[in-house]
């Protein structure tokens, strides 16, 4: 009884062996043999170490005589191995990689599976995400039992981020000065404006030196206000920050040239400052100009819903120079006032709360922001986390450079001390210690990675749906032909057609994908033996250039091939409509032209057109082509003829001219052209 049990053992392990050459053989792989050599199994071991290209065949007729024995055997011992399946964990979007470990087989293995599916082994890589129908497919056909996990599936982790905080106390409230966006068109002095305000100020610190550009400045008036102007002026940054959800401008500065008006970027801040709300204090420039008209301005913008002071709004409109700095204090003044109503307030206490304007990474000192903060004050030492990056401020900087200990709302303050470069608009939140920061930075990545897997999954679904329904027209097209009958087939239309239908499509879009000094296209480079192997196995070609002519007369060839070819028309006959009647065919009546041929000549089977006052109005075939009552194929120069169209809705009118051409195909030449 155990010896019997022992062979049965034995003939399993074969079976498998002989699963495992049999995909060798086919998929002619080595890596494989590894996995074989390193089989717990000795004797199967030393035989195909000796020989293992002769042991193929006689392993496989082996296979073929145990799985008739197999087929034989009782239903009962099938049902012992089935209870016996082994069990593997799965979960919805795992990689190829992640189901071959779980099988505790090699990727060849999961990609044996699929074969002759829908799906396209091609476009699988080990890191491609499957579908629950696929993962299925394959553990089904390498005889496994499927567990779904529940722990990959289920575990969602517990969200750790980072979040504004509830509305402040009003007790808490204290006033804060306004943040300025400058917006207009082009050319109307947004630039000079801001670098007098920012010289003004200079000038008024004594400070003399330079200015380093943070993004923003503080502008303070003689009366000891301050105002906030961002240094990015147009619409561009203001709705570049908005679109991120950042909001930090509270007052709209819109500059109008008096001597050009209302113009399109005019309108379009007028609206940008409309959809955030924000309200718009009306700088009419170039004032100093002597073609400067200011009313015109004003009355200009009632269509725009800009209602000035002076025609009963409350639109303050303040004429300025920013050239000569006219009126800037007005201005700002101006500006103060509308601010004063707005009655602008944050709490200073507290967690500090803020947005990123500008970051860029400096070569001594890493990564440094402009930020507005908005609410709490920020103080060095505080752990900041903004996007996925944190920060432990270790400098901070005002506009003139200068080394600053502490930025209170609506205040423009250079930080000094990220980890990573967040980007501007995102917001800025002080959290209580570093490793909180690193747990709410890890939480986002963890965030941004569900979401791009959830991306994935539905493209991966609409993919697998995409070749199902290839699959199905596959089968149906094939009909009930026999398996052999359908390889058959396939094959001899692979030969006729090596293209599959997707590089087809890629093929017929005017579309060259060049990488210049890398694959395809080479200039000066050499391509490594690796590479020119790796592009060959891939059906890449590598074309070197040496001289950059040759490669863009190659590139133009390229992309000409790709182009459909172009239908010329070339001019055989031309006759002119010298009278019109109509003839009855069975119940139609049938218009007809009476034409005498002036060039060339008519022939019946090319391609016509009808021409009036210079403009093509039909073309098409003829039905008819007679000489008196002759049906005729050619009418020559000078002779007369009646024709009638293959549309009877065209209605000849004497004059008209008829036009006989042949249409010929030419190849495609590309337009580009680099331009040198
Ligand atoms: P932006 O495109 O709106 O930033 O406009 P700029 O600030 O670059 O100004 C465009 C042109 O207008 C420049 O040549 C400026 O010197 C000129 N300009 C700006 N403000 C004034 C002004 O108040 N008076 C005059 N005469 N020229 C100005």
């Amino acid at each position: 009884m155990n010896q019997k049990i022992l062979k049965l053992e034995n003939l399993l392990r074969f079976h498998s062996l002989c699963r495992q050459l049999h995909s060798l053989c086919q998929r002619r792989t080595l890596p494989l043999w590894r996995h074989v050599f390193s089989s717990p199994y000795p004797m199967w071991t030393a035989q195909l170490f000796i020989r293992p290209d002769a042991l193929i065949p006689a392993t496989l007729s082996q296979y073929r005589l145990l799985i008739t024995k197999k087929e034989e055997r009782p239903q009962k011992s099938r049902s012992s191995v089935t209870k016996s399946k082994k069990e593997v964990e799965v979960w919805i979007g795992m990689t190829v990689k992640e189901l071959a470990r779980a099988m505790e087989k090699d990727i060849d293995c999961v990609y044996e599976a699929l074969l002759n599916t829908a799906i396209d082994i091609d476009s699988l890589e080990a890191n491609s995400r499957l579908d629950d129908v696929w993962i299925k497919e394959v553990v089904k056909k390498t005889g496994m039992k499927l567990k779904w996990s529940k722990l990959k599936q289920d575990k969602i982790r517990e969200n750790k981020n980072a979040v504004r905080r509830p509305q402040a106390d009003p007790a808490l409230l204290a006033p804060r000065s306004p943040v300025v966006t400058i917006m207009g068109h082009v050319d109307h002095g947004k630039t000079t404006l801001l670098d007098k305000l920012r010289k003004t100020q200079v000038a008024a610190m004594e400070a003399g030196g330079i200015t380093q550009h943070i993004g923003a400045f503080l502008v303070s008036l003689p009366s000891g206000e301050k105002i906030t102007f961002l240094d990015t002026p147009g619409h561009a940054a203001f709705s570049a920050m908005r679109a991120r959800g950042a909001q930090v401008t509270d007052i709209v500065i819109l500059v109008v040239a008096a001597d050009d008006g209302v113009m399109k970027q005019t309108v379009e801040s007028i609206q940008h400052a409309k959809d955030a709300k924000v309200p718009i204090v009306l700088a009419i420039n170039k004032c100093d100009k002597a073609e400067a008209d200011p009313e015109k301005v004003k009355k200009e913008l009632l269509a725009y819903d800009v209602v000035c002071e002076d025609f009963g709004g409350d639109v303050q409109a303040v004429h300025v120079s920013a050239l000569t700095g006219d009126n800037l204090m007005a201005l700002a003044e101006a500006t103060i006032t509308l601010a004063e109503m707005l009655e602008l307030k944050a709490d200073p206490t507290g967690p500090v709360e803020g947005t990123v304007i500008e970051s860029f990474t400096d070569k001594g000192r890493g990564p440094v922001t402009t930020a507005i903060i908005q609410r709490g004050t920020l103080r060095k030492g505080s752990i900041l986390v903004a996007g996925k990056s944190w920060a432990k401020v270790r400098l901070m900087f005002d506009e003139n450079g200068k080394t600053i200990n502490e930025a209170c709302p609506s205040m423009p303050v250079g930080i000094i001390g990220w980890r990573d470069l967040p980007s501007a608009g995102d917001e800025i939140l002080e959290v209580e210690s570093e490793p909180k920061a690193r747990e709410v930075v890890d939480w986002r990545k963890y965030e941004q990675e569900r979401e791009k897997n959830k991306e994935d999954i539905k493209i991966l679904e609409e993919k697998r749906k995409e070749h199902q329904e290839a699959h199905r027209k596959d089968r149906e097209k094939y009909g009930t032909l026999h398996w052999k009958e359908r390889s058959l087939k396939k094959y001899q239309e692979k030969i006729k057609n090596p293209l599959k239908p997707k590089e087809k499509t890629e093929r017929d879009s005017n579309v060259l994908p060049v990488i210049i000094k890398g694959v395809i296209y080479g200039f000066n480079v050499n391509a490594g033996n690796v590479l020119q192997k790796s592009a060959a196995k891939k059906g890449v070609k590598i074309k070197l250039h040496k001289i950059i002519y040759r490669l863009i007369e190659d590139l133009q060839a390229e992309l000409s091939s790709r182009l459909s070819c172009i239908v010329e028309e070339h001019p055989i006959g031309e006759a002119s409509i010298l009278a019109t009647f109509s003839v009855t065919e069975g119940k139609k009546k049938v218009p007809v032209a009476g034409c005498r041929v002036q060039k060339g000549q008519l022939e019946k089977t090319q391609k016509f057109k009808l021409i009036r006052n210079g403009q093509v109005i039909w073309k098409g075939s003829l039905t008819s082509l007679k000489h008196h009552k002759d049906d005729v194929s050619v009418i020559k120069t000078g002779m007369d003829c009646g024709l009638s169209l293959d549309e009877g809705n065209i209605e000849f009118k004497v004059g008209d001219e008829i036009v006989c051409y042949e249409e010929k195909e030419v190849l495609a030449k590309t337009s580009w052209d680099p331009g040198f």
